[in-house]
């Protein structure tokens, strides 16, 4: 069976979490401040926090920003389903922008004509979720321009994105956004099992995530309200959760951190070979801006259904007979039930919806041999000319 995303585990990283389940401390120990102090040194953000997941760090990452009922956050509808509840969680409401047809990215310019609207009807948003689909970054100079004109915050949604780059720079610097978040989900870049992280530039937003990532418990005196009755004291100062990452989790990240540069170069090799092997299958292949550095999480193709005697879901239901486990990112969010019964409608964003249709991820993990991608190759061309 050929996955479409698969970790990879050395022995490294194996021995990396015996030696924390040997030691005294199995959460809130040293690793977690090590995972962070290696993103926060890879991307060059100021401060990060390290949780249970992405979808922990969106939460938190939407209540540092003071997102609440009465507020709109915007995202795009071509993504996994946790960009838009994290809104929700904080009883905000959810609106969505539809993608540009060329990168699958949230569209700046559709971005802009919704502000115009909004404005005219004291509807802008607070917040705006951009997704780095597969790790490809979003237009995150021209977001940042429209979040200073509207004075919108922005959250960048890289779960999809750690080691890629926009602009020659790591994404996760925090140059266009409040706050960054990656996922370490297994299928991910890197992984930790389950486990996220939350960066940003800002002091203020740090001790706010890092407060809401443990109960809003401080024991830092400067954070209290009065005076430390003695050495066993905490406060709680806000309202937090248990969102921490486990320090086997961290020993894990710290290690895998080590071969993230090796490993997005393996899904670029990876994606130039498939360049070359679809070449000329009636296929739209991942477009790159030349703004781009990707971090390749997914490579994605585009049937040409008008080229083809096959349907789409023929053609992934072939793939999958074949045991290459084929998947599609993403369900639009708004056709989600759950976001119809709030008012959405198919219709609602066209270009998310025709790239529905047509997408399908294929295989994309750095274990993958020549032979398996020449298997993917060939399987693709004999499943779309029947
Ligand atoms: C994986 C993913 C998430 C959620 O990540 P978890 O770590 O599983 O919570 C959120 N957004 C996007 C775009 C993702 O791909």
């Amino acid at each position: 069976m050929i996955r479409y995303g698969q970790q990879d585990i050395t022995q490294d990283d194996i021995d990396a979490v015996v030696a924390v389940l040997k030691s005294v401390n199995l959460t809130q120990g040293p690793a977690i401040a090590q995972f962070e102090q290696s993103v926060v040194s890879r991307t060059g953000a100021k401060h990060a926090m390290a949780v249970s997941n992405a979808t922990a760090a969106l939460h938190i990452a939407c209540l540092a920003l003071d997102l609440g009922p009465g507020d709109w956050l915007w995202t795009t509808p071509n993504t996994f389903v946790a960009s838009a509840n994290c809104a929700l969680y904080c009883g905000a409401q959810v609106d969505f922008v539809d993608i540009d047809p060329h990168t699958y990215n949230l569209c700046p310019h559709k971005l802009e004509e919704k502000l115009i609207q909004a404005q005219k009807a004291s509807k802008l948003p607070k917040v705006v979720v951009p997704v780095h689909l597969t790790g490809q970054p979003c237009d995150m100079a021209a977001i940042h321009a429209l979040g200073q004109k509207y004075g919108f915050n922005i959250i960048e949604d890289a779960s999809h994105a750690i080691g890629g780059q926009y602009k020659g720079e790591p994404i996760g610097n925090g140059r266009y956004s409040d706050i960054t978040v990656f996922s370490f989900h297994p299928v991910k870049i890197i992984t930790t099992g389950e486990g996220g992280m939350a960066l940003t530039n800002s002091d203020e937003l740090a001790t706010r995530l890092g407060l809401l990532r443990s109960h809003g418990i401080t024991r830092d005196p400067a954070l209290m309200y009065e005076p430390m009755h003695g050495p066993w004291y905490y406060q709680q100062v806000a309202l937090g959760f248990n969102y921490r990452m486990t320090d086997m989790q961290a020993a894990l990240g710290v290690s895998q951190m080590t071969r993230l540069v090796d490993y997005v170069q393996r899904r670029h090799d990876i994606a130039h070979r498939y360049s070359e092997l679809l070449a000329d299958l009636p296929l739209t292949l991942p477009w790159q801006h030349p703004d781009s550095y990707s971090a390749y999480h997914l490579y994605v193709i585009r049937l040409h259904l008008d080229n083809i005697s096959v349907t789409h879901r023929e053609v992934f239901e072939a793939l999958r007979a074949k045991d290459i486990m084929v998947n599609l990112h993403y369900i639009p969010v708004h056709t989600q039930p759950f976001y119809q019964q709030m008012g959405f409608k198919q219709g609602d964003f066209p270009q998310a919806e025709q790239y529905y249709r047509e997408a399908i991820s294929i295989p994309m993990h750095i274990n993958l041999t020549d032979e398996e991608l020449q298997f993917v190759s060939n399987s693709l061309r004999e499943v779309m000319s029947l």
